[in-house]
């Protein structure tokens, strides 16, 4: 399968900023003007306190690493060279990602929890994905 084949997220209005900002080379999410909360996925409320009132910020990219699964089973449109890891991150602002994890081996030894992270950025298509890799002090 060629990249072309490959799914490219198709940007709403409630997601656009964040898709912006990937292309910006800026990993953007919501932040609520009342309680503070950093908040993703993108939504029209604060999961914290409900309010409307959510702006978009650049954050860290920077993350650790909360839960994995590395897969052996090609995912088409998804992931074509097996294995992958897909991983759950946590963001230094709180927030948890689904995401992949690149520039490590897909083996639990190279894969401790809480292993820092930060992110890169992956174009598909017209699109850019913010995947993560181990952040510079965790390579050595
Ligand atoms: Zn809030």
């Amino acid at each position: 399968m060629t990249g072309d084949a490959r799914a490219v997220p198709v940007p709403t209005a409630v997601t656009r900023p964040f898709w912006d900002g990937t292309k910006a080379g800026e990993l953007r999410i919501q932040r609520c003007d009342d309680c503070a909360e950093h908040v993703f996925h993108p939504r029209a409320h604060c999961p914290a306190c409900g309010s409307s009132r959510l702006g978009w910020t650049a954050v860290s990219g920077r993350a650790r690493l909360s839960s994995y699964v590395i897969s052996d089973i090609p995912a088409p449109g998804f992931a074509d060279d097996v294995p992958y890891v897909i991983a759950i991150v946590q963001l230094d602002e709180g927030p948890r990602m689904m995401t992949n994890l690149v520039n490590v081996p897909p083996d639990p030894e190279a894969l401790p929890l809480d292993l820092p992270l930060e992110v890169v950025f992956a174009p598909r298509g017209d699109q850019v994905l913010p995947l993560f890799r181990p952040a510079a002090e965790a390579r050595t």
